[in-house]
C-alpha cells in the first residue's frame, strides 16, 4: 500500500529562483513557485508505513533549505563558480553574476531543471527515511514547476527498517 502528500494542499512548496545556463528564455534569472508531492510505498509496521506528520516534516526541512534562495547547481560543467570575499561569482559564458553566499542554495547536481530537483529531493528525502523508524520500500516524489508541469522519480529503498 501507499500514502501520499500533494504538496500544494500540505503546504509543501518553495519559491526559488534559478536558471538554465544557454536556454533561449530560461537562461535568465527567474523564479516559481515549487512543489513537492510524495507518495511512499511498503507495508505497515503497526499502524503507518511512516507517520504522516514525520514525513511531512522531513519535506518541509528540504524545502525550507531551498525557499527564497537562487539554487545553483555545482556540478554545473557550464558554471563557472568562484568564491569572493562574502559573495559568489558565477560565470555563465556571456554573462557574469556576484550573488551574496547567503542567498544561494548548492545542490549537488548538474542541473537546476525539474528533473535534476526532482532527484536532488528523493536522494535528500530517502536519506532521511531511511534514518527513521518506517517500513518504506518505494519513495516516489514529484516537483511541480508552477501549476501544470512537473518532474517525477521513483527510488526504491532498502526493506524498511524499524529502529
Ligand atoms: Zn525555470
Amino acid at each position: 500500500m501507499w500514502i501520499e502528500l500533494d504538496g500544494w494542499m500540505a503546504k509543501l512548496r518553495f519559491s526559488a529562483c534559478h536558471l538554465i545556463p544557454h536556454h533561449l528564455k530560461c537562461g535568465r534569472l527567474h523564479g516559481h513557485t515549487y512543489a513537492v508531492n510524495v507518495r511512499v510505498h511498503g507495508r505497515r509496521s503497526g499502524e503507518f508505513i511512516i507517520d504522516f506528520e514525520l514525513l511531512k516534516e522531513m519535506v518541509a526541512q528540504i524545502c525550507s533549505r531551498l525557499d527564497h534562495h537562487v539554487i545553483i547547481a555545482e556540478n554545473d560543467p557550464r558554471l563557472s563558480i568562484r568564491k569572493d570575499g562574502d559573495g559568489v561569482v558565477i560565470d555563465i559564458g556571456e554573462k557574469t553574476y556576484r550573488l551574496p553566499i547567503d542567498d544561494i542554495a548548492f545542490i549537488p547536481t548538474d542541473s537546476t531543471s525539474a528533473e535534476s530537483l526532482c532527484m536532488y529531493v528523493a536522494g535528500e528525502l530517502a536519506r532521511m527515511i531511511e534514518t527513521s523508524d518506517h517500513s518504506v520500500s518505494r519513495l516516489e516524489v514529484r516537483i511541480d514547476e508552477g501549476i501544470g508541469q512537473g518532474a517525477g522519480c521513483t527510488l526504491d529503498l532498502d526493506d524498511g527498517v524499524s529502529l
